[in-house]
Order: C-alpha cells, then structure tokens, then sequence
C-alpha cells in the first residue's frame, strides 16, 4: 500500500504506514514526532527538530506554527524568498515522504492526511495543496478527532457514544461520535481553531519573563528562547506541583550574563489556563446538545491531542460533567493512526469499520432581505452536522431578463441574521450560455468527504448544465518549481559547523568562550549522528548566548 497516513499538526507532525506487520510509525532523527518547523538556508530546506533549533540562532528564516496561516492569504519570507503557508507546510510533507520511502524502501504517492475538525474550506483546501506540492496525491482529507476515534474505536466490537476531546498545539476540536457495529459515525462536532498548547506557552512566557525581574528588551530571539522554555516547564508541571528554571546565561546585559531562576508551580499555572480549560468544556457540553445527546448518555470522554495531558483538564471535566476522562492511548500517534486506518479502509485492507463523518459548520450563501430596506442575509444551503457527502439543490431567479451571469457569494457559519458574523469562503459565476427572459437555476452545492465544496449548476428551462468556478480565497500556487529546486536537507551538521566557525573567527569573543566552544564542536564531531542531538542544543545554547542578542 503507497499509502502514508499524516497528522500534520500545529507542533508535531506524525506519519505512520501500514505493513503486513501492522502499523509503523515513520522516525525522523530518531523520533516519531517531527516538530513541524521549516528553516530555509542558502543550502536548502531544513525540517523538524534540527529546524527548531536553529529557530533560536536564525528565527528569520526559521517557520514555527504554520498551520495557524493554512487558508489565509498571508505569505512568509525565509532567507529572503517569500512562501505561501501551503508551500512551507509542502516542505513538513516532502520531509515525511522521503523519510518514510528511506526507512521503509518503497515509494509512497499517496495519503490520508488530517485536519482539526474545524477548519473551513480555505484551509482544507490550503492542506490539499500543501500535500500535492509535495508530490503526493490526496486519498482523503478526514477530522483530526475521527481519525482518534477510528484509532480508538478500530478494535472495539461494543456500541457507545462517547466524546472526543482533541486538544493539541494549536487548535481544539470535540466530536461525539457513535459506535455501533462497525460503523463510526459523528454525531456532532464543534471547535476553535484559535485554542491550544501554543497559548499555554505564550501565557507561560508572560509570566516566566515577569518574575524574572530582567530589565532588558525582549528581543524576538530571546522570545523564541523563552516559549521553548516555557514549553518544557508546561511539559514538567503536567507531572510535578512545581518547576525551577535555573539558566544560568539565559540573557546578556552590558556584556554580562544574566541569570534566570524563577519558580513556577502548577497552581499558578492552571490559573493561567482556567479560562481556556473551561471554554473546551463549555464546546463539550455545545457539542453534546447538539448530537441530541445528554451528558448522562454519554459513556466516555476520550481524551487526545499533546495538550490534553495536562492534568487539570481531566479534574475540570470530571468537576462539570461528573464524568472521568480518559487519556487516548498513545495521544500522540492516535490521530495519524486513524488517517492510514481509514486509507487502509478506503483500500479496502481493514473492512471492519465504515465511516460517517459530518461538516463541522453550516454552508450557505448571502441573500438579500427586506421589503423597502434590503439587506444581505445569510441562507443556510448545508446545515452543520450534515453527514457528509452530502448534496443539496438552491433555485436562483434572474433579477432582470436574459441574465447572462448568476454570482453567488458563498459563506460558512451559523448566524443567519448578521452575515458579517460568518466567514466568506469564496464566490463563484455560473454563466449561461443561452440566457432566457425569465431565467432560474438550480445549483447543486456538492460537499465531498474531504469536507470540500463543488457546485454545478442547471437552467431549469433549457437544462444547460452550467460548471461554475468555486474561487476559494486562498491563491493557488503554480510554482511547483520552487519547492523542487529546494532540496531537504538531510545532513545539517554543516551549517552547525559553519556557525561554530564564524563564531570562532569573532575577535570579540573571550577566548575562553571560545575554547568552550571548541570542546563541544570536537564532542559533536566525534559521535554517532544518532547521539548528537543533546550536544547540538548545547551548541546552539552556547552559539545563542555569544552572538549579540
Ligand atoms: P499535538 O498538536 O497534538 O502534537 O500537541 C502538541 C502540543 O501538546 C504542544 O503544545 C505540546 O507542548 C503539548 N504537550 C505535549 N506533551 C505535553 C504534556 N505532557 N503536558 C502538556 N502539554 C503537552
């Protein structure tokens, strides 16, 4: 099977392959996670844990948390050259294929790739994009939380509802979803694209950089320094009541170092996070509504996505809804576990289980309303929680005769009096060959089950079929060219060497520093590729604390 199954997350990316063995997970520099950071040089494209480190010593050419852009229009420069979010998020893909065809020595041109299960159209069209620049073709886009229930649901034979909670870096999503007899169908689902661990971090760093008393601009370098800090001492409060940061060079003031020791404990923390906490459960209790389904019927919380371990949120759910959540296996895999699953499905390997998923959001267009005062409104075509895929038919009369053209602005969301209030996710002309005087049509609104929309459109009274063009928001990329010419480079090693060398070659620079420096470069140098890792970030602490910042 040429199949990949990929989770591409906000922080993370996971990828997994399906073998006559069973599953495998794809390594990348010796973990199954791939931080999902792209560093451009003039030597080519760096992806994953290596990129994040050189995020601290050149974050103007380094990428973090590009899924937050998927779907806008806004472009990013590294090195110098200008990239759409989808071209960077290509390099996250091409990285994965080519790790997976290097470790498992078979070509892979397809997958299943996910998507928080609240991502609208430009976005789920922003992600296919990414995947095709990368050279693979799209099998099928599903939901972040039903690729976690098909993983959890996969070897389960009893029928239950229960709720996925999916908090991961950058985005959250709830689905209830119900088993029964091998077909996995989502009841109702909800989400905030705008919610995750990357808040946590930011909120962590506010408060990190306060008690540190440090009187110094903070610099966006030192800003990179301090969320990754602060990620770490959020990782370690999810086990201990209390952390203390002890950096000995963490900054540098008139030449000298400046020592940061500050103790955060737990509680401090979860009251930085309370508001958000409680937001996730009130979508729970949204969502659960929605499915027609109350809290009693429900016969467990599933709880997945990284941030979901933080403990507090298992003590607030049990707090609000008197229920226990519980952790998914392995929350970190279970989502790219469910995406190969369901391309194994589509391809017929694991038959065991169907699935039903639904669009997260209403799809409509704007109408005009009103006697005298006319204003734009907006109709709901495909209502929220529709399974998908899903067709449904809208007439359309000419406002004068022989219209030649029909343009319809197509929006998503839920409230139908201030169309405002929702998002504009394209437009689209259908255009009549052979108008007539009093003309109407039909349009047929075609969701798929990748969450995409199509329309086409029929003359009721000569039966033209019209095609109209669906213009998303976002701007296809043509220049495939780009991400080709890029090579991934596998070997990074090089530009540590030559950022050690420039630093050595720095007569500002104390020589005893220096020798430091010299030490570790020989220590990285001397040892297997697989034992580097801790001695790069040292390098980089240490590169970090000589350059000026
Ligand atoms: P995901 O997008 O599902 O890969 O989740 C990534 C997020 O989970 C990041 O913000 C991580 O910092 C966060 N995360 C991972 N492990 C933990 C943990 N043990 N406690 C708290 N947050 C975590």
């Amino acid at each position: 099977m040429d199949i990949i199954g990929i989770d591409l997350g906000t922080t993370n990316s996971v990828a997994t392959v399906y073998t006559e063995d069973g599953l495998k997970h794809i390594s990348f520099d010796g973990d199954f996670l791939l931080p999902s950071v792209v560093n451009v040089s003039n030597d080519g494209v760096i992806v994953g844990v290596k990129a994040k480190n050189m995020a601290m010593i050149a974050h103007e050419n380094t990428a973090i948390s590009i899924k937050r852009l998927m779907g806008s229009k806004e472009s990013i420069t590294l090195n110098g050259k200008e990239f759409t979010p989808q071209e960077v998020s290509s390099f996250i893909i091409k990285k994965i294929k080519e790790s997976a065809e290097q470790e498992m020595g078979e070509e892979y041109n397809r997958c299943v790739v996910t998507v928080p299960a609240y991502f609208n159209e430009n976005q789920r069209d922003a992600t296919t994009q990414a995947v095709k620049l990368a050279g693979l073709e799209v099998l099928r886009v599903i939901n972040e939380p039903t690729a976690a229930a098909i993983s959890y649901g996969a070897d389960r034979d009893e029928d239950i509802l229960y709720g996925v909670y999916d908090l991961g870096g950058g985005t959250f999503d709830i689905s209830i979803i119900e088993n029964s007899e091998g077909l996995i169908e989502v009841l109702s689902t909800t989400g905030d694209n705008n919610l995750g661990g990357d808040d946590f971090d930011k909120k962590l760093a506010n408060l990190i950089w306060e008690k540190s008393g440090f009187d110094i601009e903070l610099t966006k370098k030192l800003e990179i320094k301090l969320n990754q800090l602060a990620e770490k001492t959020k990782i370690a409060l999810s086990n201990e009541d209390s952390v203390n940061i002890d950096e000995k060079f963490f900054a540098k003031k008139d030449g000298k170092a400046l020592h940061l020791e500050v103790e955060v404990t737990k509680e401090e923390f979860e009251e930085l996070i309370k508001d958000d906490i409680d937001k996730t459960i009130d979508l729970l209790l949204e969502t659960l509504e929605e499915s027609n389904n109350d809290i009693d019927d429900l016969e467990a919380i599933i709880l997945t996505g990284g941030s979901s371990r933080i403990p507090s949120i298992t003590d607030k759910i049990l707090e609000r809804t008197g229920k226990l959540a519980i952790l998914i296996e392995d929350p970190d895999k279970s989502v790219s576990i469910g995406a190969i699953l369901q391309g194994a499905m589509i391809e017929g390997v694991d038959t065991d289980s169907i699935l039903v998923d639904i669009t997260p959001y209403s799809l409509g267009i704007a109408t005009l309303k009103g006697d005298y005062d006319m204003e734009l409104i907006f109709s709901k075509i495909i209502l929220k929680n529709t399974p998908v895929p899903t067709t449904k038919t809208s007439r359309y009369y000419a406002v004068i005769g022989y219209q030649e053209a029909f343009e319809i602005d197509i929006y998503q969301g839920e409230n139908e009096e201030n169309l405002d209030a929702n998002i504009k996710i394209g437009e689209m002309l259908l255009k009549v060959e052979n108008p007539v005087a009093d003309g109407a049509i039909d349009v047929d609104f075609r969701l798929n089950q990748d969450g995409m929309l199509s329309v086409i459109g029929r003359e009721i009274h000569t039966n033209e079929i019209i095609e109209g063009e669906f213009k998303t928001k976002i701007s296809k990329s043509t220049k495939h060219s780009k991400i080709e010419e890029m090579d991934i480079l596998t070997q990074h090693d090089k530009i540590i060497i030559e950022k050690i060398n420039t630093i050595l070659g720095n007569d500002t620079i104390l020589d005893e520093d220096k020798e430091d420096l010299k030490e570790l470069k020989k220590k990285f140098l001397s040892v297997s590729s697989d034992e580097k890792a801790p001695i790069e970030e040292e390098i980089i602490d240490t590169i970090f604390f000589l350059e000026d910042i």
